[in-house]
């Protein structure tokens, strides 16, 4: 996307695209795959229809950089110097950092829309009624809304199948709340509470033992008591801080652990310590490195205070573009900012979404124009049309070719 965009704003740019692997995927419509209602096959498209005419394609890995040198070095092709230098290097799945959790995702129980969503609709096909069990990790994760999205999915699935009866749908998060947004929280909270759902909040996955069918959390919360929302069908539970708890499940979904690739951990970009450990370490209204003035770092990698989507980086991009002109040029910055804006479209059923849009501190951020036409503090079937075809049209069509 911003490749696409530098070429069209000054197409004399030489600019080269390091990325070994080829092919690249549409992750946000993974959710939908996981419940039945994409191809998988359409989520992915050749690397190579990716590439923007006129711009190179260094089929390699970066490896280390040498940023006094302006370098980078790859595993095949040796090192590569640049003027200027945008790393997405986006983000890895830790499968070992959560214990027993490569060991249960080989068994027909466990799935992750994160790393194979169409077992996850396998599992979901199979599941005859019993604890159907979502989770999240408690590092950062890419699209933090993906894992209650498949959750309320499932739900509908097994009320459309008859088996919602025989069926405890439990959401287990280390977060305090559904929702970061208060306006969304809302809307949320009400479909938790009508669709008797078990919401558990201040539970962070710590193991599994798969050949139990047990997920272990410890109960994280700094004030401990009777949880607001900890609700419904005889598997509630009053935890003390730092108590175990441990989960039967039938089905067990979960995001990964996840981290910045570790060729950018190990790093000059990364934070050194402090809760950004290992992020790329960039301004956040900016996204320019603070120390090396000619690197910039959008997407899942970097440390910014936003959720980490694919809608995020739209509008981080124009921000890294025009400023990487404005450098180029001698000028100062541009006034284009980036303030933070993420959206998460929280599927909450078939057929119907809230899309949830907001900026930084959690401000609601919902596209005016939208505004208008329909109420985006509700779940609404036209977002939903949106989420199935629009936002998979406008990704291929519009962003990854620059166009937006
Ligand atoms: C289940 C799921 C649901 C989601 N739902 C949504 C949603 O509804 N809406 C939304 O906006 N977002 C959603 N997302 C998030 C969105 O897909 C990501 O935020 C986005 O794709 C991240 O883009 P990125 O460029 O940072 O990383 P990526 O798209 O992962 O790209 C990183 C690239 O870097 C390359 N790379 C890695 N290491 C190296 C190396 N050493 N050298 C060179 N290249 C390297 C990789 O090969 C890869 O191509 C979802 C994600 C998932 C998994």
């Amino acid at each position: 996307m911003t490749a696409a965009q530098l070429k069209r704003k000054n197409k004399n740019l030489s600019i080269a695209i390091l990325e070994p692997r080829t092919e690249h995927y549409y992750q946000p419509a993974w959710t939908l795959v996981g419940a039945g209602t994409f191809n998988f096959n359409s989520t992915r498209r050749d690397e190579a229809k990716m590439i923007p005419a006129g711009v190179e394609w260094i089929k390699d890995f970066a490896t280390t950089f040498d940023p006094e040198k302006n370098i980078v070095n790859t595993r095949n092709s040796g090192p590569i110097t640049y003027d200027y230098l945008v790393l997405s290097p986006g983000i890895q799945n830790d499968i070992d950092a959560l214990p027993g959790l490569r060991e249960a995702l080989e068994t027909d129980f466990v799935c992750s829309n994160y790393l194979d969503p169409e077992k996850t609709f396998r599992i979901l096909k199979n599941f005859k009624g019993g604890n159907a069990i979502f989770t999240q990790p408690t590092t950062p994760i890419r699209c933090g809304g993906a894992p209650q999205k498949i959750m309320y999915l499932t739900e509908d699935y097994l009320r459309k199948h008859h088996l919602r009866e025989k069926s405890n749908v439990i959401y287990a998060t280390p977060g305090s709340v559904i929702f970061g947004v208060k306006v969304f929280a809302d809307t949320l909270t009400d479909i938790i509470k009508k669709r008797n759902i078990v919401f558990k909040p201040f539970y962070a996955p710590v193991m599994i033992d798969s050949k139990k069918k047990e997920i272990t959390f410890r109960y994280v919360n700094p004030n401990p008591g009777p949880t607001a929302l900890t609700m419904n069908s005889g598997i509630n539970e009053i935890a003390s801080a730092q108590d175990l708890i441990t989960l039967p499940y039938d089905m067990l979904h979960l995001a990964p652990p996840q981290s910045a690739p570790d060729f950018i951990k190990q790093s000059p970009f990364a934070f050194a310590d402090g809760p950004n450990k290992g992020w790329l370490e960039v301004d956040i209204h900016t996204l320019q490195h603070p120390k090396y003035k000619n690197v910039f770092g959008i997407g899942d990698s970097a440390a910014l205070p936003t959720a980490k989507t694919g809608a995020a980086i739209r509008k981080q991009a124009p921000v890294v573009v025009d400023n990487i002109l404005h450098l180029m040029k001698n000028q100062s910055f541009s006034s284009h900012q980036y303030e933070g804006y993420s959206s998460c479209p929280i599927v909450t059923g078939y057929g119907e979404m809230l899309l949830c849009e907001f900026k930084y501190d959690n401000v609601r951020d919902s596209d005016p124009l939208l505004k208008r036409f329909v109420d985006t503090t509700k779940t609404q079937w036209s977002m939903w049309i949106l989420k199935k075809y629009g936002l998979p049209w406008l990704y291929w069509n519009m962003m990854m070719k620059g166009r937006m």
